[in-house]
Protein backbone atom coordinates (compact mmCIF):
# COMPACT_ATOMS: atom_id res chain seq x y z
CA UNK A 1 0.00 0.00 0.00
CA UNK A 2 1.43 3.61 -1.08
CA UNK A 3 1.59 6.11 1.83
CA UNK A 4 -1.83 6.93 2.84
CA UNK A 5 -0.75 10.15 4.66
CA UNK A 6 0.15 11.52 1.50
CA UNK A 7 -3.36 10.76 0.82
CA UNK A 8 -6.75 13.15 0.37
CA UNK A 9 -9.31 12.60 2.30
CA UNK A 10 -11.29 11.53 -0.53
CA UNK A 11 -8.89 8.37 -1.51
CA UNK A 12 -8.88 7.51 1.40
CA UNK A 13 -11.92 7.26 2.23
CA UNK A 14 -11.84 5.53 -1.39
CA UNK A 15 -9.64 2.72 0.26
CA UNK A 16 -11.30 2.39 3.77
CA UNK A 17 -14.43 1.66 1.26
CA UNK A 18 -13.55 -0.88 -1.29
CA UNK A 19 -11.48 -2.90 1.51
CA UNK A 20 -8.48 -1.52 -0.01
CA UNK A 21 -7.31 -0.47 3.67
CA UNK A 22 -8.87 -0.99 6.82
CA UNK A 23 -9.34 2.44 9.24
CA UNK A 24 -6.75 0.77 11.78
CA UNK A 25 -4.38 0.85 9.19
CA UNK A 26 -4.95 3.97 7.75
CA UNK A 27 -5.16 5.98 11.60
CA UNK A 28 -1.65 3.97 12.61
CA UNK A 29 -0.31 5.28 9.43
CA UNK A 30 -1.37 8.76 11.06
CA UNK A 31 -0.32 7.96 14.38
CA UNK A 32 2.89 6.83 12.95
CA UNK A 33 3.79 9.88 11.34
CA UNK A 34 2.83 12.51 14.16
CA UNK A 35 5.09 10.16 16.27
CA UNK A 36 7.91 10.85 13.50
CA UNK A 37 7.25 14.67 12.94
CA UNK A 38 5.04 16.57 15.77
CA UNK A 39 8.25 16.70 17.91
CA UNK A 40 9.33 19.47 15.38
CA UNK A 41 5.95 21.04 14.62
CA UNK A 42 4.24 21.00 17.65
CA UNK A 43 0.96 20.78 16.01
CA UNK A 44 -0.65 18.69 18.87
CA UNK A 45 -1.31 19.44 22.32
CA UNK A 46 -2.71 15.71 23.05
CA UNK A 47 -2.91 12.63 20.52
CA UNK A 48 -6.11 10.53 21.46
CA UNK A 49 -4.40 7.05 20.21
CA UNK A 50 -6.43 5.12 21.94
CA UNK A 51 -9.37 7.01 21.24
CA UNK A 52 -8.56 7.12 17.64
CA UNK A 53 -7.80 3.19 17.33
CA UNK A 54 -11.06 2.31 18.79
CA UNK A 55 -13.12 4.46 16.55
CA UNK A 56 -10.93 2.85 13.70
CA UNK A 57 -11.77 -0.37 14.69
CA UNK A 58 -15.52 0.53 15.11
CA UNK A 59 -15.90 1.46 11.59
CA UNK A 60 -14.12 -1.35 10.02
CA UNK A 61 -16.99 -3.71 12.30
CA UNK A 62 -19.28 -1.47 10.70
CA UNK A 63 -18.16 -2.12 6.94
CA UNK A 64 -17.67 -6.07 7.84
CA UNK A 65 -20.95 -5.70 8.97
CA UNK A 66 -22.21 -4.27 5.61
CA UNK A 67 -23.20 -1.50 6.80
CA UNK A 68 -24.01 1.72 4.58
CA UNK A 69 -20.58 3.81 5.19
CA UNK A 70 -20.43 7.88 4.75
CA UNK A 71 -18.12 9.26 2.52
CA UNK A 72 -15.60 10.23 5.31
CA UNK A 73 -16.02 6.87 7.06
CA UNK A 74 -12.19 5.67 8.29
CA UNK A 75 -10.32 9.62 7.62
CA UNK A 76 -8.71 11.00 10.53
CA UNK A 77 -9.15 14.37 11.84
CA UNK A 78 -7.20 16.49 13.49
CA UNK A 79 -9.45 18.85 16.05
CA UNK A 80 -8.51 22.27 17.10
CA UNK A 81 -8.28 22.14 20.86
CA UNK A 82 -11.51 24.87 21.56
CA UNK A 83 -14.15 22.22 20.79
CA UNK A 84 -15.27 20.22 24.02
CA UNK A 85 -14.04 16.46 23.46
CA UNK A 86 -15.98 14.01 25.80
CA UNK A 87 -13.26 12.55 27.96
CA UNK A 88 -10.43 13.85 25.97
CA UNK A 89 -8.56 17.26 27.61
CA UNK A 90 -9.46 20.29 26.27
CA UNK A 91 -7.68 23.51 26.84
CA UNK A 92 -7.82 25.97 24.76
CA UNK A 93 -4.43 26.39 24.18
CA UNK A 94 -4.61 28.01 28.11
CA UNK A 95 -3.44 27.06 31.17
CA UNK A 96 -6.80 27.93 32.66
CA UNK A 97 -8.44 24.79 31.52
CA UNK A 98 -5.33 22.49 31.74
CA UNK A 99 -6.08 18.88 33.04
CA UNK A 100 -9.96 19.89 31.76
CA UNK A 101 -11.68 16.75 30.83
CA UNK A 102 -15.22 17.73 29.48
CA UNK A 103 -18.33 15.33 30.24
CA UNK A 104 -19.76 16.24 26.77
CA UNK A 105 -18.77 16.44 23.03
CA UNK A 106 -19.17 19.72 21.13
CA UNK A 107 -21.91 19.21 18.39
CA UNK A 108 -19.25 19.68 15.51
CA UNK A 109 -17.57 16.39 17.49
CA UNK A 110 -20.30 14.14 17.57
CA UNK A 111 -21.16 14.92 13.54
CA UNK A 112 -17.42 13.99 13.07
CA UNK A 113 -17.94 10.71 14.83
CA UNK A 114 -21.43 9.91 13.55
CA UNK A 115 -19.71 10.53 9.71
CA UNK A 116 -16.94 7.92 10.82
CA UNK A 117 -13.89 10.28 11.21
CA UNK A 118 -11.45 9.05 13.01
CA UNK A 119 -10.35 11.85 15.81
CA UNK A 120 -6.91 11.59 16.23
CA UNK A 121 -6.10 14.45 18.64
CA UNK A 122 -6.34 18.06 19.63
CA UNK A 123 -4.58 20.62 17.67
CA UNK A 124 -2.58 23.85 19.55
CA UNK A 125 -4.29 27.14 19.11
CA UNK A 126 -3.31 30.43 20.48
CA UNK A 127 -4.96 30.85 23.83
CA UNK A 128 -8.60 31.26 23.95
CA UNK A 129 -8.49 31.47 19.88
CA UNK A 130 -6.89 35.27 20.28
CA UNK A 131 -3.89 35.95 18.36
CA UNK A 132 -2.21 34.91 14.82
CA UNK A 133 0.45 32.73 15.03
CA UNK A 134 -0.10 30.24 17.81
CA UNK A 135 2.91 31.75 19.39
CA UNK A 136 0.06 32.72 22.17
CA UNK A 137 -0.49 29.22 23.10
CA UNK A 138 0.50 27.95 26.81
CA UNK A 139 1.93 24.94 25.68
CA UNK A 140 4.56 26.85 23.36
CA UNK A 141 3.98 27.63 19.61
CA UNK A 142 3.19 25.36 16.50
CA UNK A 143 5.85 25.43 13.38
CA UNK A 144 5.28 25.42 9.96
CA UNK A 145 6.52 22.71 8.02
CA UNK A 146 7.29 24.79 5.32
CA UNK A 147 9.87 26.25 7.28
CA UNK A 148 10.38 25.34 11.49
CA UNK A 149 11.30 28.78 12.16
CA UNK A 150 8.04 30.46 11.15
CA UNK A 151 5.06 30.70 12.73
CA UNK A 152 1.80 28.59 10.82
CA UNK A 153 -0.27 31.19 11.40
CA UNK A 154 -3.27 31.25 14.61
CA UNK A 155 -5.63 30.63 15.97
CA UNK A 156 -5.73 27.60 14.54
CA UNK A 157 -2.07 27.16 13.36
CA UNK A 158 -2.13 23.48 14.83
CA UNK A 159 -5.07 22.09 12.59
CA UNK A 160 -3.09 23.90 9.29
CA UNK A 161 0.23 22.47 10.69
CA UNK A 162 -0.98 19.37 10.89
CA UNK A 163 -2.45 19.08 7.63
CA UNK A 164 1.09 20.82 5.51
CA UNK A 165 3.03 18.11 7.70
CA UNK A 166 1.09 15.20 6.58
CA UNK A 167 -0.15 13.86 10.23
CA UNK A 168 -3.65 14.69 9.22
CA UNK A 169 -5.98 14.73 6.37
CA UNK A 170 -8.21 17.08 7.80
CA UNK A 171 -9.06 18.96 10.48
CA UNK A 172 -11.18 21.35 12.21
CA UNK A 173 -11.10 24.85 13.35
CA UNK A 174 -12.75 27.90 14.06
CA UNK A 175 -13.09 31.59 12.81
CA UNK A 176 -13.54 34.56 14.84
CA UNK A 177 -11.82 37.14 12.87
CA UNK A 178 -9.54 34.77 10.38
CA UNK A 179 -8.43 31.73 12.60
CA UNK A 180 -9.23 29.37 9.83
CA UNK A 181 -8.26 31.33 6.81
CA UNK A 182 -5.24 33.17 7.75
CA UNK A 183 -3.40 29.70 8.50
CA UNK A 184 -4.58 27.69 5.63
CA UNK A 185 -3.07 30.69 3.55
CA UNK A 186 0.39 30.37 5.16
CA UNK A 187 0.52 26.70 5.14
CA UNK A 188 -0.83 26.18 1.76
CA UNK A 189 -3.49 24.19 2.73
CA UNK A 190 -7.59 24.94 2.39
CA UNK A 191 -9.38 26.87 5.12
CA UNK A 192 -13.10 27.51 5.09
CA UNK A 193 -15.22 29.58 7.41
CA UNK A 194 -18.83 28.89 6.82
CA UNK A 195 -21.83 31.47 7.12
CA UNK A 196 -22.01 32.33 10.35
CA UNK A 197 -25.03 30.19 11.61
CA UNK A 198 -24.04 27.82 9.10
CA UNK A 199 -22.31 25.32 11.63
CA UNK A 200 -22.84 25.07 15.37
CA UNK A 201 -21.29 26.67 18.44
CA UNK A 202 -22.16 24.08 20.82
CA UNK A 203 -19.61 23.07 22.65
CA UNK A 204 -17.30 25.82 21.21
CA UNK A 205 -15.49 27.53 23.95
CA UNK A 206 -16.84 31.02 23.25
CA UNK A 207 -14.70 33.83 22.38
CA UNK A 208 -16.75 36.12 20.73
CA UNK A 209 -20.21 35.01 20.08
CA UNK A 210 -21.55 36.62 17.47
CA UNK A 211 -18.71 35.93 15.43
CA UNK A 212 -17.59 32.46 16.26
CA UNK A 213 -17.81 30.14 13.25
CA UNK A 214 -16.38 26.47 13.61
CA UNK A 215 -15.18 24.95 10.02
CA UNK A 216 -13.15 22.83 8.04
CA UNK A 217 -9.65 22.82 7.33
CA UNK A 218 -7.93 20.29 4.66
CA UNK A 219 -5.35 20.15 1.51
CA UNK A 220 -7.43 19.96 -1.02
CA UNK A 221 -10.93 22.23 -1.40
CA UNK A 222 -13.47 18.64 -2.05
CA UNK A 223 -12.25 17.64 1.13
CA UNK A 224 -13.04 20.75 2.66
CA UNK A 225 -16.45 20.78 1.14
CA UNK A 226 -16.58 17.12 2.05
CA UNK A 227 -16.30 17.79 5.83
CA UNK A 228 -18.40 21.14 5.75
CA UNK A 229 -20.96 18.74 4.60
CA UNK A 230 -20.28 16.54 7.33
CA UNK A 231 -20.50 19.25 10.19
CA UNK A 232 -22.86 21.68 9.08
CA UNK A 233 -26.12 21.93 9.34
CA UNK A 234 -28.91 23.05 12.21
CA UNK A 235 -28.15 22.40 15.77
CA UNK A 236 -31.58 23.49 17.86
CA UNK A 237 -28.87 23.54 20.92
CA UNK A 238 -27.19 26.55 19.14
CA UNK A 239 -29.76 29.64 19.50
CA UNK A 240 -27.67 30.96 16.21
CA UNK A 241 -27.72 28.27 14.41
CA UNK A 242 -29.86 28.54 11.00
CA UNK A 243 -32.59 26.56 10.34
CA UNK A 244 -31.48 25.80 6.86
CA UNK A 245 -29.51 22.88 5.03
CA UNK A 246 -26.28 23.03 3.79
CA UNK A 247 -25.84 24.49 0.24
CA UNK A 248 -24.45 21.55 -1.65
CA UNK A 249 -20.79 22.96 -1.17
CA UNK A 250 -19.48 19.44 -2.42
CA UNK A 251 -21.28 19.57 -5.97
CA UNK A 252 -20.00 22.92 -6.12
CA UNK A 253 -16.90 21.80 -5.66
CA UNK A 254 -17.11 19.23 -8.31
CA UNK A 255 -18.32 21.90 -10.70
CA UNK A 256 -15.46 23.84 -10.11
CA UNK A 257 -12.99 21.57 -10.48
CA UNK A 258 -14.04 21.09 -14.12
CA UNK A 259 -12.09 24.58 -14.19
CA UNK A 260 -14.80 26.45 -16.25
CA UNK A 261 -15.99 30.07 -14.52
CA UNK A 262 -17.71 31.25 -17.59
CA UNK A 263 -20.96 33.80 -16.44
CA UNK A 264 -19.24 34.03 -12.79
CA UNK A 265 -18.44 37.65 -11.72
CA UNK A 266 -15.82 38.37 -8.91
CA UNK A 267 -15.08 41.46 -7.68
CA UNK A 268 -11.83 42.74 -6.56
CA UNK A 269 -12.13 44.26 -3.17
CA UNK A 270 -10.30 48.12 -4.22
CA UNK A 271 -9.14 48.99 -0.97
CA UNK A 272 -7.49 45.05 -0.31
CA UNK A 273 -6.56 44.71 -3.94
CA UNK A 274 -3.31 43.59 -2.47
CA UNK A 275 -2.81 47.31 -1.16
CA UNK A 276 -1.02 46.68 2.56
CA UNK A 277 0.01 43.84 1.36
CA UNK A 278 3.79 42.57 1.05
CA UNK A 279 4.71 42.71 -2.74
CA UNK A 280 5.23 39.19 -3.33
CA UNK A 281 1.50 38.38 -2.17
CA UNK A 282 0.20 40.65 -4.18
CA UNK A 283 1.89 39.06 -7.26
CA UNK A 284 1.03 36.03 -6.34
CA UNK A 285 -2.61 37.45 -5.88
CA UNK A 286 -2.54 39.08 -9.66
CA UNK A 287 -1.12 36.46 -10.76
CA UNK A 288 -4.34 34.04 -9.66
CA UNK A 289 -6.90 37.34 -10.81
CA UNK A 290 -4.84 36.27 -14.56
CA UNK A 291 -5.64 32.65 -13.91
CA UNK A 292 -9.22 33.56 -12.81
CA UNK A 293 -10.05 35.33 -16.01
CA UNK A 294 -8.53 32.95 -18.45
CA UNK A 295 -10.74 29.94 -16.87
CA UNK A 296 -14.11 32.00 -17.77
CA UNK A 297 -14.70 34.70 -14.70
CA UNK A 298 -15.59 37.98 -15.29
CA UNK A 299 -13.26 40.20 -12.92
CA UNK A 300 -14.89 43.57 -11.73
CA UNK A 301 -13.07 46.24 -9.06
CA UNK A 302 -15.54 46.82 -6.28
CA UNK A 303 -14.99 49.35 -4.09
CA UNK A 304 -16.32 48.57 0.02
CA UNK A 305 -15.22 51.86 1.68
CA UNK A 306 -16.21 51.17 4.99
CA UNK A 307 -13.84 47.88 5.07
CA UNK A 308 -10.97 49.71 6.19
CA UNK A 309 -12.92 50.04 9.55
CA UNK A 310 -13.28 46.34 9.97
CA UNK A 311 -9.70 45.65 11.89
CA UNK A 312 -10.95 48.92 14.44
CA UNK A 313 -14.74 47.24 15.05
CA UNK A 314 -13.55 44.06 15.38
CA UNK A 315 -10.69 44.97 18.08
CA UNK A 316 -13.62 46.94 20.29
CA UNK A 317 -16.16 44.23 19.13
CA UNK A 318 -14.32 40.93 19.50
CA UNK A 319 -12.59 42.21 23.49
CA UNK A 320 -16.25 43.21 24.64
CA UNK A 321 -18.03 39.91 23.48
CA UNK A 322 -14.69 37.98 25.43
CA UNK A 323 -14.96 40.38 28.18
CA UNK A 324 -17.92 38.73 29.46
CA UNK A 325 -17.39 35.21 27.88
CA UNK A 326 -14.44 34.56 29.77
CA UNK A 327 -16.04 35.90 33.28
CA UNK A 328 -17.24 32.13 33.50
CA UNK A 329 -13.73 31.31 34.47
CA UNK A 330 -13.51 31.46 38.00
CA UNK A 331 -11.52 29.05 39.59
CA UNK A 332 -14.79 27.37 40.92
CA UNK A 333 -16.40 25.54 38.05
CA UNK A 334 -13.93 25.01 36.06
CA UNK A 335 -10.12 24.04 35.40
CA UNK A 336 -7.02 25.66 37.67
CA UNK A 337 -8.19 27.35 41.18
CA UNK A 338 -4.96 29.24 42.68
CA UNK A 339 -4.66 30.29 46.20
CA UNK A 340 -7.68 28.70 47.92
CA UNK A 341 -6.05 27.76 51.10
CA UNK A 342 -9.40 27.97 53.27
CA UNK A 343 -8.09 31.62 54.70
CA UNK A 344 -8.93 33.66 50.69
CA UNK A 345 -11.86 35.10 50.06
CA UNK A 346 -13.96 34.34 47.00
CA UNK A 347 -12.57 37.14 44.91
CA UNK A 348 -9.32 36.47 46.14
CA UNK A 349 -9.19 33.52 44.63
CA UNK A 350 -10.96 33.97 41.47
CA UNK A 351 -8.47 36.80 41.44
CA UNK A 352 -5.54 34.56 42.25
CA UNK A 353 -6.59 32.10 39.77
CA UNK A 354 -7.93 34.04 36.71
CA UNK A 355 -3.88 36.36 37.53
CA UNK A 356 -1.90 32.84 37.04
CA UNK A 357 -4.64 31.02 34.44
CA UNK A 358 -4.51 33.71 31.62
CA UNK A 359 -1.75 34.74 29.49
CA UNK A 360 -0.83 38.22 28.43
CA UNK A 361 -3.05 38.56 25.12
CA UNK A 362 -6.00 37.23 26.84
CA UNK A 363 -5.55 39.97 29.52
CA UNK A 364 -5.23 42.37 27.17
CA UNK A 365 -8.18 41.52 25.51
CA UNK A 366 -10.48 41.42 28.92
CA UNK A 367 -9.45 44.58 29.84
CA UNK A 368 -9.58 46.29 26.48
CA UNK A 369 -13.25 44.68 26.06
CA UNK A 370 -14.07 45.77 29.93
CA UNK A 371 -13.27 49.02 29.00
CA UNK A 372 -15.06 49.33 25.61
CA UNK A 373 -18.05 48.18 27.65
CA UNK A 374 -18.07 50.57 30.67
CA UNK A 375 -20.55 52.98 31.47
CA UNK A 376 -19.37 56.44 29.55
CA UNK A 377 -17.50 54.71 27.53
CA UNK A 378 -20.15 52.09 25.64
CA UNK A 379 -21.83 54.34 22.94
CA UNK A 380 -18.01 56.32 22.41
CA UNK A 381 -16.73 52.46 21.59
CA UNK A 382 -18.79 49.10 21.21
CA UNK A 383 -21.72 51.25 20.06
CA UNK A 384 -19.78 53.10 17.41
CA UNK A 385 -18.28 49.46 16.76
CA UNK A 386 -21.41 48.35 16.22
CA UNK A 387 -22.41 51.09 13.75
CA UNK A 388 -19.89 50.69 11.69
CA UNK A 389 -20.13 46.80 11.44
CA UNK A 390 -23.85 47.47 9.67
CA UNK A 391 -22.16 49.78 7.05
CA UNK A 392 -19.54 46.99 6.49
CA UNK A 393 -22.32 45.22 5.97
CA UNK A 394 -24.32 47.06 4.04
CA UNK A 395 -20.85 47.54 2.04
CA UNK A 396 -21.01 43.31 1.54
CA UNK A 397 -24.92 43.75 0.41
CA UNK A 398 -23.93 46.43 -2.23
CA UNK A 399 -20.79 44.38 -3.81
CA UNK A 400 -22.88 40.80 -4.27
CA UNK A 401 -25.98 43.22 -5.95
CA UNK A 402 -23.05 43.28 -8.58
CA UNK A 403 -21.10 40.24 -8.57
CA UNK A 404 -21.62 36.89 -7.13
CA UNK A 405 -18.51 36.84 -5.34
CA UNK A 406 -15.15 38.92 -3.64
CA UNK A 407 -11.83 37.97 -3.70
CA UNK A 408 -8.99 38.99 -1.81
CA UNK A 409 -5.13 38.06 -0.68
CA UNK A 410 -6.55 35.95 2.41
CA UNK A 411 -3.62 37.54 4.54
CA UNK A 412 -0.98 40.50 3.87
CA UNK A 413 1.75 38.57 4.35
CA UNK A 414 3.29 35.50 4.06
CA UNK A 415 4.35 32.99 7.23
CA UNK A 416 6.92 35.13 8.84
CA UNK A 417 9.46 34.28 11.49
CA UNK A 418 8.52 33.09 15.14
CA UNK A 419 9.26 36.26 17.34
CA UNK A 420 8.39 38.79 14.47
CA UNK A 421 5.52 40.57 15.76
CA UNK A 422 5.00 39.01 19.15
CA UNK A 423 6.25 42.34 20.80
CA UNK A 424 3.69 44.65 19.08
CA UNK A 425 -0.10 43.59 19.26
CA UNK A 426 -0.88 45.71 16.12
CA UNK A 427 1.66 43.87 14.03
CA UNK A 428 -0.24 40.88 14.77
CA UNK A 429 -3.60 42.07 14.18
CA UNK A 430 -2.81 42.90 11.01
CA UNK A 431 -2.66 39.42 10.00
CA UNK A 432 -6.55 39.54 9.48
CA UNK A 433 -6.99 42.83 8.08
CA UNK A 434 -8.68 40.70 4.69
CA UNK A 435 -10.60 38.76 6.66
CA UNK A 436 -12.15 40.45 9.28
CA UNK A 437 -15.11 41.61 6.72
CA UNK A 438 -16.50 38.64 6.14
CA UNK A 439 -16.99 37.84 10.13
CA UNK A 440 -18.44 41.13 11.19
CA UNK A 441 -20.98 40.34 8.10
CA UNK A 442 -21.72 36.77 8.80
CA UNK A 443 -20.73 35.58 5.08
CA UNK A 444 -18.36 32.86 4.25
CA UNK A 445 -14.99 32.79 3.26
CA UNK A 446 -12.37 30.13 1.73
CA UNK A 447 -8.55 30.56 1.98
CA UNK A 448 -7.06 28.66 -1.04
CA UNK A 449 -3.26 28.32 -2.31
CA UNK A 450 -2.80 30.28 -4.77
CA UNK A 451 0.97 30.51 -5.47
CA UNK A 452 4.53 30.90 -4.01
CA UNK A 453 6.35 33.97 -2.62
CA UNK A 454 9.93 33.27 -1.88
CA UNK A 455 8.88 29.56 -1.39
CA UNK A 456 6.57 30.46 1.32
CA UNK A 457 2.68 29.61 0.45
CA UNK A 458 0.32 32.75 -0.53
CA UNK A 459 -3.87 32.44 -0.18
CA UNK A 460 -6.15 33.95 -2.08
CA UNK A 461 -9.50 34.59 -0.06
CA UNK A 462 -13.42 34.05 -1.39
CA UNK A 463 -15.74 35.63 -0.36
CA UNK A 464 -19.36 34.70 -0.71
CA UNK A 465 -23.04 36.64 0.15
CA UNK A 466 -24.49 34.42 3.31
CA UNK A 467 -25.97 31.12 2.78
CA UNK A 468 -24.19 31.22 -0.70
CA UNK A 469 -21.27 28.81 0.74
CA UNK A 470 -21.49 26.50 -2.33
CA UNK A 471 -20.25 30.04 -4.53
CA UNK A 472 -17.02 30.27 -2.63
CA UNK A 473 -16.14 26.78 -3.44
CA UNK A 474 -16.92 26.72 -6.71
CA UNK A 475 -14.38 29.18 -7.47
CA UNK A 476 -11.94 28.04 -5.14
CA UNK A 477 -11.83 24.21 -6.50
CA UNK A 478 -11.83 26.21 -10.14
CA UNK A 479 -8.21 27.91 -8.59
CA UNK A 480 -7.29 24.58 -7.63
CA UNK A 481 -7.79 22.95 -10.54
CA UNK A 482 -5.40 25.51 -12.81
CA UNK A 483 -2.76 26.35 -10.04
CA UNK A 484 -2.36 22.97 -8.31
CA UNK A 485 -2.06 21.85 -4.41
CA UNK A 486 1.41 23.14 -2.53
CA UNK A 487 3.77 20.57 -0.96
CA UNK A 488 6.12 21.90 1.47
CA UNK A 489 9.51 20.25 1.38
CA UNK A 490 10.11 17.02 3.21
CA UNK A 491 10.24 17.98 6.80
N1 LIG B 1 -6.35 36.82 15.00
C1 LIG B 1 -7.64 37.29 15.37
C2 LIG B 1 -7.66 37.56 16.85
O1 LIG B 1 -6.68 37.46 17.45
C3 LIG B 1 -8.70 36.28 14.96
C4 LIG B 1 -8.71 35.08 15.82
C5 LIG B 1 -9.76 34.08 15.43
O2 LIG B 1 -10.29 34.09 14.33
N2 LIG B 1 -10.09 33.22 16.38
O3 LIG B 1 -8.65 37.87 17.43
Amino acid sequence: MTDVTAMTATQIAGLVATGAASAVEVTQAHLDRIAAVDGRVNAFLHVDTEGALAAARDVDARRAAGEELGPLAGVPVAVKDVLTTKGVPTTVGSKILEGWRPPYDSTIVERLRAAGTVMLGKTNMDEFAMGSSTEYSAYGPSRNPWDTDRIPGGSGGGSAAALAAYEAPLAIGSDTGGSIRQPGAVTGTVGAKPTYGGTSRYGLVAFSSSLDTPGPCARTVLDAALLHAAIGGHDPRDSTSIPAPVPDVVAAAKLGATGDLSGVRLGVVTEFGGEGAEPGVTAAFNEAVDTLTKLGAEIVEISCPHFRYALPAYYLIAPSECSSNLARFDGVRFGLRTGDDGNRSLEEVMSLTREAGFGPEVKRRIMLGTYALSSGYYDAYYGQAQKVRTLITRDFTAAFERVDALISPTTPFVAFPLGARTSDPYQMYLADLFTIPSNLYGGPGISVPCGLSDGLPVGLQVMAPTLADDRMYRVAAALESAVGTFTPPAL
